[in-house]
Parts: C-alpha cells; structure tokens; sequence
C-alpha cells in the first residue's frame, strides 16, 4: 500500500516533492519517536518533521491541549487570545533573564521562510541600507528573498530575479574535514576575509543592512560555527553599524542543548528567527525577535492571514512547560553525548564514517568513499535507503548529500538511541560487506 500511495502521489503531485522520492513510504501514524506506514511497519523517525517535533509524534499533554483549544477558537490573524498571551509569555520566558526584555516579538506568515523575510525587509527599514552578507553553505528558506540569501548555487539554479545585493563569504566552522575545505574556511581566514572586505572601499560591498547567519548549518551538512569566528563577525557588525540576523529556526527551541545556539555563543543578535520546534506538535508558527531599539516597526509592515494560530499558541506553551518539567534540554546534551560516542566507536569499526559534527541533537555524518576518503553522495543515499529498509528514518544533507543528518525528538530516550545506532550499525555492516 505504501508503493501504491507513493505512486499515485508521484502521478498528482510536483515534481519538485522531495521526501517521497527519498523516504518513499506513506505514513499513517506516529508516537513519540515512531512513526507507522500504511502497511503497519513501524519506523525509528530520527527527522522529526525535519526538527518540527521536539517533543516527538503526537505528545499526549499537547494533543489535549489542541482538541480542546479547537473546540473554543480557531483564527489566525493577530488579535490577543489568551492562548497567545500564554504562548508570549512562555517564550519569552525562556529567553535568557539579561535580555529577556530587549526583544519584542513578531508573529510571521506560517513558514521560516516567511520570518528570514520578515528579518531582512526590518533590517533594510531600520538601517537605510540593501545589502546583505550571507554564508556558503547557509540555507534559510525558499521564498525568493530567503532563497537569495542561501549559499547553495544548486537550490538556485534556473531560479532568475533573486534579491540583488547578496554577498557570499565563506562560513568559519568548527569543522577540519578536507571534504568541506570548498564551503568552509578555517576560522581565521574566514573572519579576516569578512573584515578585508568591510574594510577595503573598492571590495564591493555597498550599503550592507545585515549579515544573516546560522550557527549550525543544518541542511548545509551540520557545520557548527566556530567561536571566534562568530566573536568577529559580531565585532565588526557592531563596528559597521551592521545587523546581526541569527537564524535559528532550526537550532532554536532547544535542539542545541540550549534554547537558543546563540546563548552559547555570548553574542546578542540584533534580530533572529525561529520557527520548527516554536509549537512542540509540528504546527506553522513562525516567529521573529528583534530588539526594542529598532522599533519603529510601522503598523501592517509584515503581514498574513496565518500569521500564528491558536493550536500552535496552545500546544507550544505547553511544549515549553512539558521541557521545563521534564528537563528536557538536559536530555538532549547527554544523548548527544551518547550519540557522539557510539558514531565514534562506529567510525573506528566503519572507514565509510568521515568527520561526526554535532550540537545537541542536530547531527551529521559525512559518508566518505573509503577507497578515495573523499564524500560520497552514491553511498550516502545507499545509506539512507537501506536504514529506511531497516526501519531507521534519517536525512541527507550537504551541498552535495553526502552528510547523513539526524534530528531526532528533543525527549528521545536512551534505549531508542540504542536502537536506532544498532539499526545504523547493521546498515554500515551490510554496505561494507
Ligand atoms: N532557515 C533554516 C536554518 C532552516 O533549517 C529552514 C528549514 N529547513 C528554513 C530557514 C526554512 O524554513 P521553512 O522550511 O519553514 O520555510
């Protein structure tokens, strides 16, 4: 049935669909970290929703918090609801104390795109200028402003009239893996190469509002932003008059080990957006924070119909209370721990392992070809198929698709990490021999 489904979604559906093609099963349910096709298998789902479900597949305190919310109000638009005022306050309250009342908040249309756009059309009005510095390897969304800005020349290609005004630079990651040498300079370079340019008059930056950045990127292969990197970037930002946008829709909600990346960072971003994890359940709701002092925002600057809605509202203040109560954030530094472990007993055992990257849960591992060493994207989606066989639901990421990425719920137990790195070792054994 599963076939069947694919097939017929295949006649229906874009082209442009990209997880039936490569997790190509229909689901019909999911609990916690599992989730069941239409034939009853039953699979590990270390993607959750690609980072949308924090607190897994239908957690039982905010699926009766929605069935109750729609019984009593279903509206989007941003009218005050208790639901919302609940929602607003537990975000904030997550934000750490010393700037907890620097930033106000703005509800963004349904999608991450929506709030990279709503950061960049503020940025724009609050400085007078149009420039912006992004990042090889960055990834921030497919709306023409957002898609602009992300460092992927594939994603881009055939795609013309995107935002003018966008430089690239390359991105200072923690990384020392030689199969990410083009994306990625060491740290050093990478700042002194930013600062050159900001500094030099003939470089070809003009008016530059903003640099936006993540600091994991995600679907550009899990590369974590190295500290002094980002210390510089934030030094000349602030040197320059320029914005600091952080974009945190994936690392944000706790999927780093702290709420936010940038608490682990010391930096303060002048705006960021976040929006998978912001409703715990896998609802739309994206957001975007910027500091009081940018404020004046005008009335109706950045707009929707589905600009936040009452079930997000309501099962997010209570993701926060569930990840409050059950330490949820602890949860994921120590199975990251356990994770980080096992891919590295498994990298001894395994010559196809490259470099293991990982913050909290956000994990990718490059898959080398073990002859060449080099990434391989023909093994890695051996891989990932074969897992998928085996019952273990993980991504590809990476310029390329050579990084295997897992984000798996922020509450994943121990056992069902076990479980799932067995899958995973069962897999690396029967693609070695
Ligand atoms: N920025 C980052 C860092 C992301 O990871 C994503 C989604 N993967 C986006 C922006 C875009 O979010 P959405 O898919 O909700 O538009």
């Amino acid at each position: 049935r599963s076939l069947q489904a694919l097939q017929k979604q295949l006649r229906q559906e874009s082209t442009a669909v990209s997880y039936p093609k490569r997790l190509p099963i229909s689901l019909e349910a999911g609990k916690g970290c599992y989730v069941q096709d239409v034939d009853g298998n039953v699979f590990i789902d270390f993607l959750s929703g690609a980072g949308s479900l924090p607190l897994g597949h239908s957690h039982p305190e905010l699926v009766g918090e929605v069935i109750e919310q729609a019984d009593k109000l279903c509206i989007g638009l941003d009218f005050p609801t208790p639901a919302k005022e609940s929602f607003i306050d537990a975000h904030l309250s997550m934000l750490p104390e010393e700037i907890r009342n620097a930033y106000l908040i703005h509800f963004c249309g349904p999608t991450g795109a929506d709030a990279v756009e709503a950061a960049i059309k503020l940025a724009k009005v609050a400085t007078g200028a149009d420039e912006i510095i992004s990042f090889r390897g960055g990834y921030h969304g497919c709306t023409n402003g957002a898609l602009s800005l992300t460092g992927n020349r594939a994603m881009k290609k055939n795609v013309l009239g995107k935002m003018p005004g966008v430089h690239f630079f390359p991105f200072g990651s923690t990384s020392t893996s030689a199969a990410s040498a083009v994306l990625n300079s060491n740290q050093i370079d990478a700042a002194l190469l930013l600062e050159s340019a900001l500094e030099d008059a003939n470089s070809g930056l003009g008016n530059v509002a903003a640099i936006v950045l993540e600091l994991v990127q995600g679907e550009g292969g899990v590369y974590i932003a190295d500290k002094g990197f980002i210390e510089r970037v934030y030094q000349l930002a602030r040197k320059f008059g320029i914005l600091l946008i952080v974009d945190e829709i994936q690392t944000g909600c706790g999927r780093t080990g702290t709420w936010y990346a940038f608490e682990q960072y010391g930096i303060e971003p002048d705006i960021f957006v976040t929006s998978k994890g912001t409703s715990g359940i896998g609802l739309p709701c994206a957001l975007m924070f910027y500091k009081k002092s940018l404020a004046p925002w005008p009335a109706g600057s950045h707009i929707g119909t589905f600009r936040g809605n009452q079930f997000a509202f309501i099962a997010g203040s209570k993701a926060i209370d569930v990840i409050n109560r059950d330490a949820i954030l602890h949860n994921v530094c120590e199975r990251s721990e356990q994770i980080r472990v096992r891919l590295a007993e498994l990298q001894h055992d395994f010559a196809l392992l490259g470099e293991i990257r990982c913050l909290g849960l956000m994990i990718g591992v490059e898959i080398l070809n073990p002859v060449t060493g080099k990434a391989c994207d023909v093994t890695a989606s051996k891989i990932q198929k074969r897992a998928l066989r085996r019952g273990l639901i993980a991504e590809l990421g990476g310029r390329d698709d050579t990084v295997l990425r897992m984000l798996p719920p922020l509450n994943v137990s121990p056992q069902c990490v076990n479980e799932a790195l067995n899958v995973l070792e069962r897999v690396l054994f029967e693609q070695t021999n």
